[in-house]
């Protein structure tokens, strides 16, 4: 007889033993009072430093009432697949927009992030025959679906590495069709992918690329429209992937490439095509959000002007923040064990949110705290924030993790994944 439920159980067993099993912060956000949220652990009211609404756009006055206004004129869900019936207006403005952002002929709304990598990646590398993908080694789990399934040739080159990409084309023949997928600003780590140069390289090498702006639309380029919008390289490449969960606030993925290509994808990706629509108020909260954030260039300001004044705070302190180019801003702690601790002792302690980073989502012995400061934490907040931090590190021993974690001075300098 075959126990089934000690088999389940067994394989929680082996993440509570690695010290990575993953509990989940029971909370409210509080519309108007983010970062505030009531724990429903604690009790009480947490400051969260680790969401990913990093503007502050899930509680936008302009958000909630377009959400609102849509929900009540149009009811609550879109009533089918976007081939039947559930092709609502509100999606085909969204798309529009969305285009207009990324300056690209179409676009085309997905449920998630998530779903929009998988399923443009499968269908793209199964569309392009024979053709090889060339892999960032960071690249993010759903673009690694996407890609396996896709069944093509894989090249995993070494992260943000420009001669390694190179040396991989290089040898490839010709005549084969080439896809570079790649991210702009990784969530993990801080950093910033070398665009151009890839860029260059698709150009040299007859490739197309493709791009997650995931981390980066909403918050950088004078529209928001990403680091591609900042750097004036958008119409370089040739597909652009985007959340509206993020920066924007709401909930969905998108692409944005030529007409051709998205009307491939639209017609053969089963992602895309056999699930229901986002129902008519997410799109319009979407849509409200982008739109604002194409006008305002104030919430980015302040987001930024928060990331430059807790990151040197934190530095001040000699807590041992990982360097990064963007407004991520991850504290080494190099232990999984300790790591959930921290994040235990922070949120009992000073009723501080920071969820631990431990494997499989980084590689083991860079475990972290990763903290996105937004517009709408105070100068108090991230004073607070340093003195728990350093009271915690000081508490369990963490205080110097690089040299803890075997990696050496440099460590703190530079992490990079084995
Ligand atoms: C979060 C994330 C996604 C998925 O986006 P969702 O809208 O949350 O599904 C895709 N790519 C990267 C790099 C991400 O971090």
């Amino acid at each position: 007889m075959i126990d089934y439920e000690a088999i389940f159980a067994d394989s929680i067993d082996t993440l509570k033993a690695e010290g990575r099993y993953r509990i989940f912060n029971d909370l409210e956000r509080k519309a108007g009072a983010f970062p505030l949220a009531a724990s429903h652990i604690t009790g009480r009211t947490v400051t969260v430093w680790c969401s990913n609404d990093y503007l502050g756009m899930g509680q936008h006055p302009k958000v909630i009432a377009a959400m609102a206004e849509a929900i009540g004129r149009l009811g609550a869900g879109a009533g089918g697949t976007r081939n039947i019936s559930g092709t609502h207006h509100a999606l085909v403005t969204l798309e529009e927009t969305l285009a207009e952002l990324h300056r690209k002929e179409a676009a085309l709304v997905m449920t998630s992030g998530y779903v929009a990598n998988e399923a443009t990646l499968a269908t793209l590398g199964d569309m392009l025959k024979n053709c090889i993908i060339y892999s960032d080694a960071y690249n993010h789990a759903s673009m690694i679906h996407g890609i396996r399934q896709s069944k093509a040739e894989k090249h995993v080159f070494r992260h943000n590495d420009v001669e390694h990409l190179e040396s991989l084309l290089k040898q490839a023949d010709p005549a084969r069709p080439k896809i570079i997928a790649f991210e702009s600003v990784y969530s993990m780590d801080g950093d910033i992918a070398p665009i151009e140069a890839f860029c260059d390289l698709a150009d040299k090498y007859h490739a197309i690329t493709y791009l997650d702006e995931v981390h980066a639309v909403g918050m950088y380029g004078p529209r928001g429209a990403g680091v591609a919008e900042r750097e004036g390289l958008m119409d370089r490449l040739t597909v652009i992937q985007g959340t509206l969960g993020k920066a924007f606030g709401v909930m969905g993925g998108y692409i944005a490439g030529s007409r051709a290509f998205v009307d491939m994808i639209r017609s053969y990706a089963p992602g895309f095509i056999f699930t229901t629509a986002l129902p008519p108020a997410l799109a319009a909260g979407a849509n409200a959000s982008i739109r604002h954030l194409m006008e305002s260039t104030a919430e980015r300001e302040r987001q930024q002007y928060n990331v430059r004044v807790l990151k040197e705070m934190l530095l001040k302190a000699a807590l041992p923040v990982m360097p990064t180019d963007s407004h991520i801003l991850p504290v080494l702690v190099g232990d999984p064990v300790l790591c959930k601790q921290a994040s235990d002792m922070l949120q009992k302690q000073f009723d501080i949110y920071v969820q631990p980073i431990n494997f499989p989502t980084v590689p083991r012995g860079t475990e972290r705290l990763r903290l996105t400061p937004g517009p709408t934490h105070t100068h108090e907040m991230m004073i607070e924030l340093t003195r728990a931090l350093v009271w915690v590190f000081e508490r369990l021993g963490i205080e110097n993790p690089a040299i803890n974690a075997g990696f050496g001075n440099e460590m703190v300098v530079k992490v990079r994944r084995a």
